[in-house]
């Protein structure tokens, strides 16, 4: 028989028998933060220039602290029942786009930044069922900077070749170096993900890899890279509607694969494995967010005011002229 972890209550964990425990999901009032164990602190750190604050509503709170409702506390208990695909916190729709150009621009900016002071990398890792936006977060929001400071990997069905190492060895070899930005579409997760819903190895192998990946990540960090990964979660609703579209529209039929019907006829294993990998490697140095997709703007927003706090954070400064060259003119 086998084990699965569940959370009792605020972060506190304990094994229970599969399917024996499994806490209610709570109802959240619409607008409200998901259920959390423990409150998201507010993102306090100074803002060097202080153009990403944009305030979005006449209580003049800025949707930079608010997105932070959307990151799964270490340790924290996840149950996607209790988030809302269909959120769209405090903006509509109009303000959403207006943001999402202004927030473009500031990411520009701090691309640049990444890329002049050389001291960090930004891994960007995006997650999610077919359909729910993570080649659209590359087009709308990773495409304000510029091409040649990041790199996207798409990561498909493993090779031979990837077959025959262990399962972090394509991974790492495709994180970005100090100064770039580096975006996986689809990631190491699948391989707790899909590796677990379709038992591609034995529990005993799936199951150690999320120590395997914490580990992984954290001497990422320690390393000068900033992990950031997105959770793009749309209902099953809205990817019938976006499967079905994708069969109607012949310039989307290429996006359509058959086995896409099976991995939804596995919802709900997916999204208990989700949460697993959730809850078992959101750590405060690579943390998971959880980002309503179901409405497109909302979904892009969100991830560019993640984005644009976490490099904020840094406190990048351009770096100064060398005094070499203080003495020089140009003729
Ligand atoms: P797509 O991103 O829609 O082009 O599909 C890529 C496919 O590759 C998905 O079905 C993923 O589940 C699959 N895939 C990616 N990584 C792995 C992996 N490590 N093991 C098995 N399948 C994978
Ligand atoms: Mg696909």
């Amino acid at each position: 028989m086998r084990i699965r972890r569940v959370c009792n209550g605020r972060g506190r964990r304990y094994y229970a028998w599969r399917g024996a425990y499994r806490p209610a999901p709570e109802a959240v009032p619409a607008g409200d933060a998901p259920a959390q164990p423990a409150p998201c602190a507010p993102d306090t750190s100074p803002n060097p220039r202080g153009e990403a604050m944009v305030f979005v509503n006449d209580t003049q709170e800025s949707f930079a602290d608010n997105v932070e409702k959307y990151r799964v506390q270490p340790g924290a208990c996840v149950t996607l029942a209790n988030y809302d695909p269909r959120d769209t916190g405090p903006l509509r729709k109009k303000q959403a786009k207006s943001l999402l150009k202004t927030l473009g621009k500031r990411l520009n900016t701090l691309q640049e930044l990444l890329y002049a002071t050389e001291e960090h990398a930004l891994l960007v890792v995006l997650q999610g069922m077919d359909c729910s936006g993570k080649d659209g977060v590359i087009k709308r929001v990773i495409s304000a900077m510029n091409p040649q400071g990041f790199q996207v990997t798409s990561f498909k069905v493993p090779t031979p070749e990837e077959l025959a190492h262990d399962f972090l060895w394509r991974v790492h070899r495709r994180t970005p170096r100090r100064g770039m930005v580096g975006v996986f579409n689809r990631s190491h997760y699948e391989d707790v993900l899909v590796g677990r819903v379709e038992n591609l190895v034995p529990e005993s192998r799936w199951r150690k890899r999320y120590g395997a990946i914490r580990d992984f990540e954290r001497i990422l960090a320690e390393d000068g890279v900033q992990v950031v990964k997105f959770f793009l979660y749309i209902s099953p609703e809205e990817q019938k509607e976006r499967l079905e579209d994708r069969l109607a529209d012949s310039t989307e039929h290429w996006k359509f694969r058959a086995g896409d019907l099976d991995t939804r006829e596995q919802w709900d294993a997916y999204m208990s494995a989700f949460e697993a990998a959730f809850e078992e490697c959101s750590t405060e140095q690579a943390p998971w967010y959880v980002v309503p997709a179901d409405k497109k703007w909302y979904r892009d927003a969100v991830v560019a005011q993640v984005l644009a706090n976490r490099l904020d954070g840094l406190g990048m400064e351009w770096p100064a002229l060398d005094p070499a060259h203080a003495d020089l003119a140009v003729e």
